[in-house]
């Protein structure tokens, strides 16, 4: 398969000062070294528990975030774009901006209030050069019935909508200009469970309607497992585990994935199968103190000698990438 955007070697380091006047400085290791592909078309997860770096990520490829080092390519066939560390946020390509979009958790933080929904999506079409009333209205009126809502709706303001008619409008906001990839960081999360199946099936809908690839960032399983193709597997900063969601839920290799996927409620017992429950010890580790070796060796039940030595990176074995010493 085509690969639309590719990740390599993505490191984010934030440094956080503290102690006295601010003279003590700690580096946060968000993101440590993150590689990977996404296929043009499909829809690819990110899962991990809160703090492990998926939003960093996301960030990270839009560029509202520079990668301490690292590079993101883009390449659609048609258009293609790289930028790496050295790059000031402010470089980026404006078109890139355009191809790759970003839906928030929050829809209460990407709309304005004050703002009506017209003058809200009609910004990126601005910013692209379209200044044509008639022709704004047009896409605006278009895109608005194409995620469900009426076009009247926009002369009104996001107070009066409700949270999962917000997330629509955010929704609009980021396809309005016509994306490749929509990164939907945690799109459903604040919302309804019933709300949550909407607006899933409406991102499934727009998929194929507007020909998109997805970049899935969320940290519930089953939402994962219902909207993705492939998923990926983060813990502290790293991927551990990539590979078909069928391949990955139904036969976790990597014993941070197994775990995870042990903790996920079940409708019927028949669907764990052949799994056991594994319960992890301690604490996810502090971002800031690493332990030696392998991150996640000092809560691995499947630890061994070697664990504490050294990170393994993603390794492909028959289709599946893993990050272990195990693999
Ligand atoms: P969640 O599921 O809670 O959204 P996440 O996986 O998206 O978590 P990130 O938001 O990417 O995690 O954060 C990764 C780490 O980087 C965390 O330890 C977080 O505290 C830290 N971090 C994120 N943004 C900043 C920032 N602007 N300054 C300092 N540290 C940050
Ligand atoms: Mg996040």
């Amino acid at each position: 398969m085509q690969s639309i955007l590719t990740i390599n070697d993505l490191r984010k380091i934030y440094i956080k000062k503290n102690g006295f006047f601010n003279k003590e400085q700690t580096e946060i290791n968000a993101v440590n070294n993150v590689s990977f592909r996404v296929n043009a078309g499909e829809t690819l997860g990110i899962v991990g528990e809160s703090g492990c770096g998926k939003s960093t990520t996301g960030r990270c490829i839009i560029g509202i975030e520079t990668p301490t080092s690292g590079s993101v390519a883009y390449d659609d066939g048609q258009y293609s774009y790289r930028f790496d560390s050295q790059q000031k946020q402010n470089n980026i390509d404006r078109e890139y901006w355009h191809k790759v979009r970003y839906i928030f958790q929050d829809p209460n933080a990407s709309l304005n209030a004050r703002l009506s929904i017209y003058e809200s999506l009609s910004q990126p079409l601005v910013k692209m050069g379209i200044t044509r009333r008639s022709e704004i209205e047009t896409k605006v009126s278009q895109v608005l019935r194409d995620v469900g809502l009426r076009s009247e709706y926009m002369n009104r303001y996001p107070n009066e909508f409700s949270g999962g008619q917000r997330q629509r409008i955010s929704i609009a906001r980021a396809l309005i200009v016509n994306p490749k990839i929509v990164i939907a960081d945690e799109a459903v999360s604040a919302l309804d469970v019933s709300v949550q199946a909407q607006i899933l099936n409406l991102l499934q809908d727009l998929q194929h309607k507007y020909q998109l690839t997805y970049l899935f960032i969320s940290h519930d399983l089953s939402v994962i497992k219902h909207i993705c193709d492939r998923v990926a597997v983060m813990y502290m900063g790293s991927l551990v585990e990539l590979g078909s969601v069928e391949e990955v839920y139904s036969n976790p290799q990597h014993p941070y994935t197994k775990a995870l996927l042990s903790a996920m409620p079940i409708s019927h017992p028949r669907e764990r199968g052949s799994m056991t429950r594994v319960a992890l010890r301690g604490e996810v580790a502090d971002p800031s103190c690493l332990p030696e070796g392998c991150n996640f060796s000092p809560r691995c039940p499947e630890r061994c000698d070697g664990c504490d030595q050294y990170q393994y990176e993603l390794v492909e074995t028959n289709q599946r990438h893993i990050a272990c010493i195990k693999a």
